[in-house]
């Protein structure tokens, strides 16, 4: 098989979205799946949809329209708030995106109206971490203006933790969530269907909490593709961590000094590299590189490490491993380097199981981490 590639087991994706949105189903709220990471992959997006999702959300209108063409039938939300430039896609691919801005607003009008479409769209707020959103006083005024475009239809608002800065949701900034969403309610006298508490750094909080208030909405990527909390990158009890695989292949393996010789300036990616003297080790190299991947969000297999990369070398120390050339190497990637292996055109994408009713895998043990059940029905 190609290598570098990235094998996705569509079953336990399926399995992590089903058993969030159980979870938070028990709680009032619902799951879109955020298919960004995956480059638009139809089959991704079609085991999100068997698990229960309420729709799909992707940051780029390219991948949205990818998956219209290849068929996928769901509502989709552009979830960055959108180019000015892309209005017109934005009304045709999507049916609803993420909005701060009242100047994009009233373009996705008039886009909307050309196209004889409505348009829905959920207003984001500004909560602490100083990505995108509408500051807290100014909500009302933009829901006020955002009423009066034609073609429009206000679905809700929402925010977005845990993503520039790290600041976790908590009782607090979510209570002010659901407080925004009453008083502007009130006020204008009208129902917010969506109330979107935020990603997959939300979970933490929405499963614990005592009340939930207003919140009905989660945005979920990570947790659902990687089985891991954002926040603190721990695995979620219950979800499977090794959906995603990347495999590479050996393409060298000598035993050579573990200090380099010579003059030492700068590396290739402008780093100074600790130089550390082990004595000799095995070093292998794999036949992949910052042009196909974060090499520093790679968790090899046990006794193996990644001690150096370029843009298309990853040099390993193999400890007692004997890895020869063609040999392949499966390393485990965190979300930058699943982001990269996925939209790189080198890393070839494999994907297996996801057939309805697959029962392979069905109360099967899985790398004794997680038993995949299958799809219900
Ligand atoms: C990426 C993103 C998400 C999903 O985040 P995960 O941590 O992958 O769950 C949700 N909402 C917005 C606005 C995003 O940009």
């Amino acid at each position: 098989m190609t290598a570098p590639r990235l094998e996705v087991d569509l079953d336990k994706i399926h399995h992590n979205a089903r058993t969030l949105v159980q979870r938070l189903g028990e709680r009032g709220i619902q799951v879109l799946g955020i298919t960004k990471a995956t480059l638009g992959s139809p089959e991704i997006a079609r085991a999100l949809i068997r698990a229960g999702v309420v729709g799909l959300g992707d940051s780029r209108i390219e991948n949205i329209r990818a998956m219209r063409r290849a068929g996928v039938q769901a509502s989709m939300s552009l979830i960055r708030s959108p180019m000015i430039s892309q209005a017109e896609q934005v009304v045709t691919y999507s049916d609803m995106s993420f909005n701060t801005e009242l100047d994009v607003i009233r373009e996705l009008s008039s886009a909307a109206q050309a196209a004889r479409v409505t348009h829905g769209i959920v207003l984001m707020v500004e909560l602490g971490d100083l990505r995108e959103g509408i500051m807290p006083e100014h909500l009302e005024g933009t829901v006020r203006e955002a009423l009066r475009l034609p073609n429009i239809r206000v679905d809700g608002i929402g925010s977005n933790l845990a993503c520039r800065s790290g600041v976790a949701p908590d009782d607090r900034n979510m209570a002010e969530l659901s407080e925004l969403a009453e008083s502007i309610e009130r006020t204008l006298e009208l129902q917010l269907a969506l109330i979107s508490g935020g990603n997959s750094g939300n979970l933490q909080w929405a499963l614990a909490t005592a009340d939930v208030g207003r919140i009905n909405h989660l945005r979920l990527g990570e947790s659902v593709l990687l089985g891991c909390d954002p926040i603190d990158r721990e695995p979620i009890e219950g979800l499977c961590t090794d959906a995603v695989t990347l495999v590479a292949e050996v393409i060298e393996t000598k035993t050579k000094p573990s200090r380099p010789w010579g003059d030492i300036g700068q590396s290739a990616f402008g780093t100074r590299i600790p130089v550390v003297n082990r004595g000799p080790i095995v070093q292998s190299i794999l036949a992949l590189g910052h042009q196909d991947t974060d090499p520093a969000g790679l968790e090899p297999p046990p006794g193996i490490d990644v001690i150096g990369a370029s843009s298309d070398h990853l040099i390993v120390s193999c400890g007692d491993h004997r890895l020869r050339p063609g040999d392949e190497l499966r390393l485990r990637p965190n979300y930058s380097a699943l982001v990269r292996a996925m939209t790189s055109p080198f890393v070839s994408k494999v994907m297996k199981g996801g057939e309805v009713g697959s029962a392979s895998t069905v109360g099967e043990e899985l790398s004794g981490k997680c038993v995949v059940q299958g799809p219900p029905g």
